[in-house]
């Protein structure tokens, strides 16, 4: 049985369809995503990467409909979940970072006035048919955080520690940014 998530189709038919994708598949099948892990992994020595990286899995559901009750516009809803291995920014250990991404977007093909009914964001297409693999693939990237890191400095390897007790305040400009964002948002 062929699996729809690959498959090339036009938007308007799954959502006639009210297609369904639920699966688990292994990061290797998403090209951007697995491009930017290996480019993250290759500042780590290979000694220390994960061997079976590419095999982490993702975790799919999508549904395809229409936003309108007209059955114009089609739309996406669903959820993608994927834990890879990153670089912690901290300490430059590896690390397992949790990725979530919600989809709630109407489906706009190339050239075509995007109709953006309230509850939705709009996903512009590059093509009037799409393989949904790549949307995957695409938000997926795109819930990549702009510094990755253990969740607490205290899961951090010895790195950290000797970072910020000899310079703080050259390390990081990533959480030097986070925490300047962090205080006028207080204010
Ligand atoms: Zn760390």
């Amino acid at each position: 049985m062929t699996n729809p998530l690959f498959e090339r189709a036009a938007p308007q038919g799954l959502a006639r369809a009210g297609q369904v994708i639920e699966c688990k598949e292994e990061l290797r099948h998403f090209a951007r995503l697995t491009a930017a892990v290996e480019a993250d992994l290759a500042g780590v020595p290979e000694a220390q990467r994960p061997a079976a990286w590419r095999q982490a899995m993702v975790s799919i559901r999508l549904r395809f409909g229409f936003a309108d009750a007209a059955g114009q516009v089609p739309a996406l809803v669903g959820e993608l979940g994927a834990t890879v291995t990153a670089v912690c920014q901290r300490c430059l250990e590896c690390f397992e970072l949790p990725l979530a991404a919600e989809l709630g977007h109407v489906l706009a093909a190339p050239d075509e006035p995007a109709a953006e009914p309230a509850g939705y964001d709009t996903w512009e297409l590059g093509e009037p048919a799409f393989r949904p693999v790549d949307l995957v693939d695409e938000a997926l990237l795109m819930a990549w955080p702009l510094a990755a890191a253990h969740a607490s400095v205290a899961d951090c390897g010895p790195l950290a520690q000797k970072l910020a007790t000899d310079a703080p305040e050259t390390v990081r400009p990533f959480a030097g940014l986070k925490a300047q964002l962090e205080r006028s948002d207080s204010k």
